[in-house]
């Protein structure tokens, strides 16, 4: 039974992460008139509140993106930045977008967006946030999603993967399901999201994707200051196969960025 709900680390530093790298990707892909697929194995529910009781409970939104804010991380056209204000114009100022609402505030009418949610509630809540648009929302193991769809129409495109890691063996897993879904899409983007933990437990899987032949890898880390005393989660990364020439300079700002918040 899975029990995780995003609600409580939306906003997160790691979230700022993840969905900038995923924003710039999407810029640079939409640069072209080419139609996209944009794919989640891991959707959440789109649409966040960051003055809920349990996005207040934690405090990562406030150490994260309303920080980020405060500091002004990004500039307003910034494509994490559009994203967010296209959606709180939208939805009202203490709302945050996760994953595929970033990308439906960033894609074109003629791009197609498939998401995968396993959990009923966040699913439901997906399904309404995602409402006003033409992706198409699947209750089903994001994994078997992705198999089935690759290669997609249109053939360009993104495959975004952001497990909770409630499933320990996800972690083993995930080296040979990225090789799998290359081998299907060899021009598809490939886009993983782990968390770097106190523990080290990220980093056989880490050691594993790097040894493995992927074609055009971006493989980017942040260390952050953990959201409170005894959380195991430190630093954030993404694995890109595929990345879009371009990405590097992104992550060099967000280097910069992450490097600022020791204190
Ligand atoms: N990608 C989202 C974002 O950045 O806004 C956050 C996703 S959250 C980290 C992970 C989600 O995956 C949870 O909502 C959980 O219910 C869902 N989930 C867990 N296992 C899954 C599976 N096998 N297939 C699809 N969804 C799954």
């Amino acid at each position: 039974m899975l029990s995780y709900q995003h609600i409580y680390h939306a906003g997160n530093l790691a979230d700022v992460h993840k969905h900038a790298i995923l924003a710039e990707t999407l810029a640079y892909l939409t640069q072209k008139d080419k139609p996209l697929s944009y794919i989640e194995t891991h959707s959440g529910r789109g649409l966040y509140y960051l003055d809920s009781d349990q996005a207040v409970q934690t405090g990562e939104a406030a150490a994260g993106i309303e920080r980020a804010q405060t500091e002004g991380w990004f500039d307003a056209d910034h494509p994490l930045s559009r994203a967010i204000a296209a959606v709180q114009a939208q939805h009202g100022p203490s709302t945050y977008p996760g994953s595929p609402l970033i990308a439906a505030k960033l894609l074109r009418p003629q791009d197609k967006m498939h998401l995968a949610e396993l959990h009923p509630q966040e699913f439901r809540a997906l399904s309404a946030a995602l409402v006003t648009t033409d992706a198409k929302t699947y209750r089903q193991d994001g994994f078997e999603l992705a198999q089935s769809l690759l290669p997609p129409t249109p053939r360009r495109g993104v495959v975004l993967i952001d497990p909770s890691y409630e499933i320990k063996s996800d972690y083993e897993r995930l080296p040979g399901i990225i090789a799998s879904l290359n081998r299907k899409w060899n021009v598809g983007v490939i886009a993983l999201w782990y968390p770097l933990l106190a523990n080290g437990r990220q980093r056989a899987m880490r050691d594993a994707l790097a040894k493995r032949d992927f074609p055009k890898v971006l493989h980017h880390e942040v260390q952050f200051p953990a959201a409170r005393e005894g959380h195991g989660m430190i630093g954030s990364g993404m694995f890109v196969v595929n990345a879009p020439y371009g990405l590097g300079n992104a992550v060099n700002q967000l280097d910069g960025l992450f490097g600022s918040l020791s204190a």
